[in-house]
């Protein structure tokens, strides 16, 4: 055999890392043989599944040898009143990642350039990749965005620019205001994404309402997911919020399928849960406010977040991570986001902090 499957792939495959995502639960427990692991590592819902949601997917289940809706018009209807667009302004995607592969299978391609900040979501660096395309990682100001750089790094080739607000892993978040002013200044032929991961951990009265900017700025999309405030990240399901024209191009892209029966009806069931969202997001301010008391008395660097995890400075974080699986607790590390000397925690519940917090110590004074 000489056939080299290398040599077939389409441009930037061969370069591509494959995603690192947090250690399994299932996979610790078969390795340590203990069973009260607790997982801090994917920035999950620590409250589990809305009630709600799981009652929606329990009565949906008979319907599964059919297959869901293609246009997920129920969904749709729900969501276009949660945001405050037409339904023609959402593409469903399974999870927020799909849809912003579709947003890059749609517009980005060889040739192209696509500006995003040096510590951001991973996933943006993939897609470029993976399109072929060439990425333009911009340096952080205090870890987060540098919207002045990322204007400065437009040129001729520039296609899109991605900005995570809170940025994953940092926690950082760019008011309202700047982001306007940002947008105000990209030509109108480069596409601007708004990551909105952690939308609902933002304090309303903190929040951009970047809905209000699609009819003026055509080139702008917004993606929001239900993987982390709506529990939901077991079951693949997000969406973008654009202009009609940019969602019926991405309509066109799109798989046809691709948000499953039971994500389609689970995420429509949690969006009437208001308690559980709304205890949620109270759980992480409680325990956020805890987490950054912690590192200041233990004398811990940390960067101030705004999503539902806290990036917290550690020398030797490869070696703590590690020694922290010992003892059954899976934080992140993040060194392929060029942050070697940081570990990401999700925050959990008070008693998932506190094995979190307690292993932690043991382990540094172990060392
Ligand atoms: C978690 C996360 C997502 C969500 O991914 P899903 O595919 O919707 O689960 C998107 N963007 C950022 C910045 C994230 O942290």
């Amino acid at each position: 055999m000489t056939l080299d499957l290398r040599q077939l792939t389409n441009a930037g495959v061969n370069g591509l890392h494959p995603y690192q995502p947090g250690k399994p639960v299932e996979e610790l427990e078969r390795e340590l043989g203990i069973k009260d692991i607790v997982k801090l590592a994917s920035n999950e819902n620590p409250l589990g599944l809305s009630a709600k949601a799981a009652a929606a997917i329990s009565k949906a289940a008979v319907e599964l040898a059919r297959y869901p809706d293609a246009n997920g018009f129920y969904l749709k209807q729900k969501l276009s009143s949660y945001c405050g667009v037409k339904p023609e302004q959402i593409t469903l995607g399974n999870g927020s990642n799909e849809v912003l592969e579709i947003l890059f299978r749609t517009f980005v391609g060889e040739g192209d350039e696509v500006i995003f900040d040096k510590h951001a979501f991973i996933v943006y660096a993939l897609l470029t990749q993976s399109s072929g395309a060439t990425a333009v990682p911009i340096d952080s100001t205090d870890w987060g965005h540098d919207l002045d750089a990322m204007l400065a790094a437009i040129t001729a080739k520039t296609r899109m620019i991605c900005i995570a607000n809170p940025n994953n892993p940092t926690g950082t978040y760019l008011p309202p205001a700047q982001i306007e002013a940002f947008l105000a200044k990209v030509p109108e032929q480069i596409l601007v994404v708004l990551d909105e991961a952690y939308f609902e951990y933002v304090p309303a009265d903190q929040r951009a309402n970047a809905v209000t900017w699609l009819a003026q700025y055509p080139n702008l999309s917004i993606s929001r997911t239900f993987s982390k405030a709506f529990g939901l990240a077991g079951l693949r399901i997000g969406y973008l919020l654009s202009s009609a024209e940019m969602a019926d191009l991405l309509n066109r892209v799109r798989e046809p399928f691709n948000c499953n029966l039971l994500a389609l009806v689970a995420a429509e069931a949690v969006l009437d849960d208001h308690d559980y969202v709304n205890q949620s997001v109270a759980l992480n301010r409680e325990q956020m406010a805890r987490y950054e008391d912690w590192c200041q008395q233990h004398g811990i660097g940390y960067i101030p977040s705004h999503g539902n995890f806290i990036t917290i400075e550690v020398a030797n974080a490869a070696e703590v991570y590690q020694a922290l699986l010992q003892k059954g607790v899976i934080v992140r590390p993040i060194a392929g986001y060029g942050m070697p000397n940081h570990l990401r925690v999700s925050v959990g519940t008070a008693a998932e902090n506190d094995r979190f917090m307690q292993a932690f110590i043991e382990v540094k004074q172990g060392q």
